[in-house]
C-alpha cells in the first residue's frame, strides 16, 4: 500500500514525487512509456542525444521565480549555462533583428534604441511584466491588452517575438500565460549543458533515495473507485497497485477516462474537461551539424515570415551547448507551430510505421524550416549531417497528448473558470497536476505541482 500513486512521470509527476517523498510519504510513479520524463525525455540517435521539450528556462538566479524551488529539488547543481545578457533572444522580423537584454532596465534600454519614440510603451510593458494580480491577468486577453498599451504594431510583434514557447492566439491567450511565459526569461535565461534527461534523472534519483519507486512500461488503464475513493490503479500489464491518494500528471481528459465508474465525478464535469480545446502542436527539425562549421550561438533566434508575430507562423532556432567545450555547434533545433490537422493523412498510423509519404512530408517541412533558418545562418544546408523530425503525432503517440498538443489545454481569457483547472477532482483522493491545469513550461508545471502537493500535505 502506497501513500501516493502518481500517474505519469513528466516534470509535473516527478516534482510531486519529490515534494511528497520529502514529507515522508511513500510514493509510486507509474509511467506508460519505456523511458520516464514525458516531454523532458531525451532520445539517442547514433552517439548524440536529442531533447524533445526543453530548450531554455527562465528565472533561475537568486531572488527569481524558479530559484528557490529548483534549489529545493536539487536541480540548481546541474550544469546550467546563462544565455547572452545582451541578447538572450534575437527576434528577426522582415530583415531587421531586435535583441532582448537581460534585466528589465537593460531590456527597456536596448529596445528603446530601436524604438526611441516608444519609450512609454516599453515602460508600460516592463511594468506589466512585474504585475502580480493573477486573477486580473487570467481574465484579460493578452492581445487586446497589449495592443492597447503598445500602439506601434511592429513593437508589439517584436515584444511577442519569443512567444513560440506558448500558443500566440489572438482571441484566447490570457495575459497571465503571456506574462509568466516571458517575465522569468527577461530576468535571466539559461540552457542546460547536456540533455533534459539530466533533470529527469536527478528528480528520480532524489525521490527514489527516499524510498519512492518508479515503474516504467506501466500504463494505467483504470482507476477503481470504491465507496467514493479511488482504491487502486490497474495497469495494462495486469499489475494492480493500491494507495491512499492518486495524482494524475497525464492530460486531464486522459485521467478522467481512467475512472470508468464513479458516484462522484459528475457527468457535467467530465464533459466540460473532454470538450476543452488543446493548444497546437509543434514541428521540430533537429539537425546534427558537421563538426567545426557553425559557431555556437548563446541565444535563441526567432524568425517570422511576415511582420506579425501573432499570425503564428514563427520559427525558433535554438543551439545546444557543446559539451566538449568546442566553440562550434553540433546540434541545432528548429521549431515551428503545427496543427495536427496537417498530419490528417496519417491519423491512424503508429510511430515508425507511418509510411514513406509521411517521411516525405516531414522532409519537405524540415527543408522549409532550414530555408527560413538560413536567413540567419547562411548556407546552413551545407553543414547538415543528419536531420531528425517530430510532428504533433509524435507527442500524441508517445505522451498521449490529445491532438498532439505541445502545451496542453488552451486557456481562454474569456472563460478562465472553465479553462483553468483546479488540482481537485470530484473524488476526494484523486488530484490532477501537469501543464494543462494552469500554466505550461518548466516554470508553470513546477508551480502547478506545488499547488497539487499542497492539497495532500500542508
Ligand atoms: C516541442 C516542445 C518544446 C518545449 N520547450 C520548452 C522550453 O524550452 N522550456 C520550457 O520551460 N518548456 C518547454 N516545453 C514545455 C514543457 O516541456 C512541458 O510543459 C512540460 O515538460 C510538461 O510536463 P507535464 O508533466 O505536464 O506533462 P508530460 O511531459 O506530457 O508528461 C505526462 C506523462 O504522463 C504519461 N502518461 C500518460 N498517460 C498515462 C497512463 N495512462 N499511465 C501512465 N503514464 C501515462 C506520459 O507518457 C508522460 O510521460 C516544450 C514543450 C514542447 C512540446
Amino acid at each position: 500500500m502506497y501513500d501516493v500513486i502518481i500517474i505519469g512521470s513528466g516534470l509535473g509527476g516527478l516534482v510531486c514525487a519529490n515534494l511528497l517523498s520529502k514529507k515522508g510519504l511513500k510514493v509510486l510513479v507509474l509511467e506508460r512509456q519505456h523511458q520516464p520524463g514525458g516531454c523532458l525525455q531525451s532520445y539517442r540517435r547514433g552517439t548524440m542525444m536529442y531533447d524533445t521539450g526543453l530548450h531554455y528556462v527562465g528565472g533561475l538566479a537568486e531572488g527569481q521565480p524558479l530559484h528557490d524551488i529548483f534549489k529545493e529539488l536539487e536541480l540548481l547543481s546541474l550544469p546550467w549555462q546563462k544565455l547572452d545578457a545582451n541578447g538572450f533572444d534575437h527576434i528577426m522580423i522582415g530583415d531587421r533583428e531586435y535583441r532582448f537584454a537581460e534585466g528589465y532596465e537593460n531590456f527597456l534600454e536596448m529596445l528603446a534604441k530601436d524604438f526611441p519614440e516608444d519609450r512609454d510603451s516599453l515602460q508600460r510593458y516592463i511594468q506589466l511584466m512585474q504585475c502580480t494580480d493573477e486573477v486580473w491577468m487570467q481574465q484579460t486577453n493578452a492581445y487586446g491588452y497589449l495592443s492597447n498599451i503598445i500602439p506601434n504594431p511592429l513593437l508589439l510583434s517584436v515584444l511577442s517575438g519569443a512567444c513560440l514557447k506558448m500558443e500566440l492566439k489572438r482571441d484566447t491567450l490570457p495575459l497571465f500565460t503571456f506574462v509568466h511565459g516571458n517575465a522569468p526569461f527577461i530576468q535571466s535565461s539559461w540552457r542546460l549543458k547536456g540533455d533534459g534527461n539530466m533533470i529527469v534523472r536527478k528528480l528520480i534519483e532524489n525521490f527514489t533515495s527516499r524510498g519512492g519507486e518508479l515503474i516504467c512500461d506501466a500504463e494505467v488503464l483504470e482507476l477503481v473507485e470504491e465507496y467514493g475513493l479511488i482504491k487502486k490503479a490497474v495497469c495494462k500489464n495486469g499489475r494492480i497497485y493500491e494507495s491512499r491518494y492518486f495524482i494524475g500528471d497525464a492530460h486531464p481528459s486522459v485521467m478522467l477516462s481512467l475512472v470508468k465508474e464513479s458516484l462522484l465525478l459528475k457527468k457535467v464535469y467530465r464533459r466540460r474537461i473532454e470538450n476543452l480545446e488543446n493548444t497546437n502542436g509543434m514541428f521540430t527539425a533537429q539537425l546534427l551539424l558537421k563538426p567545426g562549421e557553425v559557431p555556437y550561438f548563446n541565444f535563441n533566434e526567432f524568425l517570422y515570415d511576415g511582420l506579425e508575430a501573432w499570425d503564428g507562423r514563427g520559427y525558433m532556432v535554438s543551439c545546444r551547448v557543446p559539451e566538449d567545450g568546442s566553440a562550434f555547434a553540433r546540434q541545432i533545433d528548429i521549431l515551428t507551430p503545427m496543427n495536427i490537422s496537417e498530419c490528417a493523412a496519417w491519423t491512424d498510423t503508429y510511430p515508425m510505421r507511418r509510411g514513406d509519404d509521411y517521411l516525405q512530408f516531414k522532409t519537405q517541412k524540415a527543408q522549409q524550416c532550414i530555408a527560413v533558418a538560413e536567413r540567419f545562418l547562411p548556407k546552413l544546408h551545407e553543414y547538415i549531417q543528419e536531420i531528425h523530425t517530430s510532428t504533433p503525432l509524435t507527442y500524441r503517440d508517445y505522451n498521449l497528448s490529445p491532438d498532439g498538443s505541445a502545451y496542453g489545454i488552451r486557456k481562454d481569457a474569456a472563460a478562465p473558470l472553465l479553462t483553468v483547472l483546479s488540482p481537485r477532482t470530484g473524488i476526494p483522493n484523486l488530484f490532477l497536476t501537469g501543464q494543462s491545469l494552469m500554466l505550461h513550461g518548466l516554470h508553470g508545471v513546477t508551480m502547478t505541482a506545488m499547488y497539487t502537493t499542497k492539497e495532500i500535505i500542508d
